[in-house]
């Protein structure tokens, strides 16, 4: 249904955790607020985050973690190869434990802070997942009586005399077309991971990448913003979710809580390319991003694991607690049953062997014998001087069966294709915001990070989703309200 009025102080395009953020934001402030929302439930890829980036929340001063945010925003700097605005990282930085104290005040419970990985600890990780985060934000923007429509897609910034006018959106069930008349339109559509034409200008596609988005995230408020004048600006980082689950049959979502895929990514003994060489220290793991990078450098990648390592994974505990998630179980009690399902089921990515010959016969990996001998010589010394792995980790592959998992890459969300500055002002290519037009979440997040996004600084796009969408609001009402 179209909304129920000509005019909007605000129409926040997109109901995902950016655009509800800056709706409640918009509620505070008694904005006249219309949400227009194209799918046909709210909460975008918000609905499936783990946790949220800060510094300095309440629950850090709990915990008694300190964090100096200028050795903070260096290393992240450094990260970036200074790709990053240093000045917008910075105020992020100085306000994202606000922020988590603004939501935690709103209802939104957190149930710890910590590291991700090897990494700054800084992801907050919601009670309930990003749905109940959700949920509890839609409380609110229904508490102040803000109106969402849904299935209504945003087409068009109209512009009069270089000020934003008015938005033509769309029915997206009926196709029928309306113009509205507004002040001010803040962009929240969620970046274009499900944009292949985009996602090719950052990463050259191949079937190994995987979206485990929703599908909704198709770039949209970027168009919207270059048809409006904005910069192309640098299309900044994709967010690797580290290795995948190579299932062509399925979509990518469906092994998200896979206990086989923590086996053969988080949990890595040996890593293979295409030949059976080793090509990383398994380690990289530790940084979902770095090990999606490091996976695209061959044609193929093969996780290796043997009898003695499922059986210890299913019955006794993880080799190191699982990197890349807030929330790590003690052991992978499913493993060995999803094994047996799999097999059974002759699914492609999954090959079981009962020596490392057949395994390699079979996957035509001509160099695996040489590889395994190698890398049990390597872990016999107690140290990989191949390629650095911690001693700690360097697990033996002795006892058949084998198994080899195939991997391919998930990408969560992708960042950049709008420049916005401090206040989340969507700029044109001489740096002057086009007036009325901001832009916040993961549409304008490619100001934080160069070509790699920054899991060192974990739960970072959900808390500058928070972030911006407050922070457009408060500077559109520094102005006007
Ligand atoms: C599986 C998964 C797990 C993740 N986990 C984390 C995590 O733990 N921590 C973290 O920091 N980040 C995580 N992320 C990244 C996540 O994308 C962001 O943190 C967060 O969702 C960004 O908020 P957003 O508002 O920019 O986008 P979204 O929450 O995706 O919202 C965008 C909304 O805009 C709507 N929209 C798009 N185009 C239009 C249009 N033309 N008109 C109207 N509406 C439109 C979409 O339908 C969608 O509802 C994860 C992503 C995925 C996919």
């Amino acid at each position: 249904m179209f909304p129920k009025k000509a005019h909007y102080d605000l129409v926040i395009v997109g109901g995902g955790l950016s655009g509800l953020a800056a709706a409640v934001s918009a509620g505070e402030q008694h904005l006249d607020t219309l949400i227009i929302e194209k799918g046909r439930t709210l909460g975008g890829d918000g609905n499936y985050v783990e946790g949220a980036m800060g510094v300095d929340s309440y629950l850090q001063k709990q915990e008694g973690i300190t964090i100096d945010p200028t050795e903070l925003l260096q290393d992240e700097l450094n990260y970036s190869h200074y790709e990053a605005s240093a000045p917008h990282l910075k105020k992020f930085i100085n306000q994202s434990g606000a922020i988590i104290d603004w939501l935690h005040k709103l209802g939104v419970e957190f149930v710890k802070v910590g590291p991700q990985g090897k990494s700054w600890p800084t992801i907050h990780t919601f009670n309930g997942g990003g749905k109940a985060a959700i949920a509890t934000l839609l409380t609110k923007v229904n508490e102040y009586g803000i109106e969402i429509v849904t299935s209504i897609g945003a087409q068009k910034v109209l512009q009069h005399n270089g000020h934003v006018s008015g938005l033509i959106i769309k029915n997206e069930a009926t196709g029928q077309v309306r113009e509205l008349s507004v002040n001010d339109i803040i962009l929240a559509t969620g970046g274009y991971i499900d944009n292949p034409e985009l996602v090719k200008k950052r990463t050259p596609l191949n079937d190994r990448l995987l979206s485990v988005s929703d599908g909704k995230s198709t770039g949209d408020g970027l168009q919207l913003a270059w048809q409006a004048g904005a910069e192309h600006y640098q299309m900044g980082a994709i967010q690797y979710g580290g290795g995948a689950i190579l299932d062509k049959t399925r979509p990518p979502f469906v092994h998200m809580a896979s206990q086989l895929a923590a086996a053969a990514t988080q949990e890595a003994i040996l890593w293979v390319n295409e030949r059976g060489d080793r090509f990383v220290n398994e380690d990289v793991n530790d940084n979902m991003c770095h090990a999606g990078s490091s996976i695209l450098t061959q044609a193929r990648t093969f996780s290796i694991l043997d009898q003695a390592a499922v059986d210890h994974l299913t019955n006794v505990g993880l080799y190191k607690e699982l990197g890349n998630s807030p929330v790590s179980p003690e052991k992978l009690a499913n493993l060995t049953d999803e094994i047996t399902c799999d097999l059974k089921n002759n699914e492609k990515y999954l090959t079981k062997a009962d020596s490392i010959a057949e395994l390699a016969q079979k996957l035509n990996l001509p160099n695996l014998d040489a590889t395994i001998e190698r890398y049990n010589k390597v872990v016999e010394q107690g140290e990989d001087s191949d390629f650095g792995k911690a001693a700690a980790y360097l697990t033996p592959l002795k006892e058949g069966p084998y198994y080899a998992v195939e991997l391919g890459v998930g990408m969560a969300c992708a960042l950049g294709g709008i420049r916005v500055d401090d206040q989340n002002a969507v700029l044109n290519s001489y740096g002057y915001p086009l007036d009325g037009l901001y832009a916040v979440g993961n549409d304008s997040a490619g100001m934080l990070v160069g070509d790699t996004y920054a899991v060192t600084l974990p739960g970072s796009t959900a808390g500058y989703a928070a972030f911006s969408g407050r922070n457009a609001v408060l500077n559109i009402c520094k102005e006007k309200c």
